[in-house]
């Protein structure tokens, strides 16, 4: 039985075909630099007649009728407070998707792209949006309000979201299982660290707070998001640099984090390598993010009353080994042994395919 899970970021196009049955990836591939300068395509309409394209001239001969697919999962960043698991897309929930849109410009105009083109190009086959967010949709209120005046969360609906969910909800399930544990008895702090960085409690299986909040830029340093700051530094920017919303949006979202500190690289890769040829804003940037980590895992300690497990995952989280020794070994006097502290590789796209076939089952 064949699923295919399409994932459009703002200028790419993501798809893996799904044998579920067998839980195997059997195709994937990117659409790239969409919409900009000598692109093979100028929108994700164009892109996912493309990808139509090769599924269907694949040499393997997999597809050879887009009627063989059973579904298609469609990853969704933002549901707003509407979505707390995945849905068949219908006109309702397309509206939906569309006014979460003022929450997450950037991230949900190209998924609707994506599912008005497969509407299009895979006429008939049911859709399914899986969404970043609901996981989070379990956090307690105390979680998810900020300390900012409430009529903001009654009108803006302003409030901590949290995204990667379906990472966060995936390896939690598979710690779980290496635990040889029910979630349900479990005490979990999962750890996704990738070029987004970000990190959830998750208490008997249930997200019940997370590091990234109203947008993706609170929480952990990532590559060039700047994570947490103390919110008047914004406005000391913007009056002594005479710099716009837009500009300081731009520094913390594109210019902080790894690359804004060592001013070397957003890359884990290349800041290990100058940390290795003794660069020493490389080595802080490092020391920081870890250090920040640490101080998550405590305050999540601290909301769960322990920790029976620390799953680090994502680019950074599955290749770093030093990362996984060093919090172990800094943190094993403040968690006692019992914490363990593992490395469980992501796959959110075939979550996104299980979470389809479960509901066109
Ligand atoms: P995304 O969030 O876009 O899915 P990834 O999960 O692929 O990104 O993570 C990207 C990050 O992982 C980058 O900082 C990259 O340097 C880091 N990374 C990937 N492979 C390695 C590796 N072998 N060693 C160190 N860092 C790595």
């Amino acid at each position: 039985m064949l699923i295919l899970v399409i994932n459009c970021g703002s200028s790419s196009a993501k798809y893996q075909l799904f044998d579920i049955k067998k839980n195997k990836s059997v195709a994937k591939g990117i659409v790239e630099k969409i919409g900009e300068k000598g692109a093979v395509c100028k929108d994700h309409y164009q892109a996912i007649g493309i990808i139509r394209d090769r599924l269907l001239r694949d040499r393997k001969k997999i597809l050879k009728d887009i009627n063989e697919l059973k579904g298609i999962g469609h990853r969704v960043v933002h549901g707003g407070e509407e979505f707390n698991k995945a849905v068949f897309i219908d006109k309702k929930v397309l509206r939906s998707i569309e006014s979460a849109s003022e929450l997450a410009p950037l991230h949900n105009p190209p998924s609707l792209a994506g599912i008005k083109a497969c509407k299009r190009y895979f006429s008939g086959i049911p859709q399914v949006a899986v969404f970043d967010t609901a996981f989070h949709q379990t956090m307690p209120a105390h979680s998810y309000i900020y300390g900012i005046p409430f009529d903001f969360y009654k009108k803006y609906k302003i409030r901590r979201y949290g995204f990667h969910g379906t990472s966060h909800w995936f390896v939690a399930g598979e710690a779980a299982r290496i635990l040889k544990k029910p979630l349900r008895k479990l005490k979990i702090i999962t750890v996704h660290l990738g070029n987004g960085c970000s990190m959830t409690a998750v208490l008997k299986g249930k997200s019940v707070d997370t590091s990234m909040g109203f947008t993706p830029l609170e929480g952990l340093i990532m590559g060039t998001r700047s994570g947490d700051i103390d919110p008047a530094i914004v406005t000391f920017l913007m009056e002594k640099n005479k710099l716009s919303a837009e500009k300081v949006a731009e520094i913390l979202n594109k210019k902080s984090g790894l690359l804004g500190i060592s001013g070397l690289s957003n890359d884990m890769r290349d800041i290990i390598c100058g940390m290795k040829k003794g660069n020493k804003r490389a080595k802080l940037a490092f020391d920081i993010f870890v250090y920040k980590i640490k101080k998550y895992i405590g305050a999540y300690q601290a909301v769960m009353g322990g920790a029976d497990a620390v799953v680090l995952t994502g680019g950074i989280g599955e290749n770093v080994p030093v990362l996984k020794n060093r919090l172990s070994n800094e943190l094993r006097s403040a968690l006692g042994a019992k914490t363990k502290f593992m490395i469980v590789p992501t796959n959110e796209e075939l979550l996104i395919a299980r979470d389809t076939y479960g509901l066109i089952k």
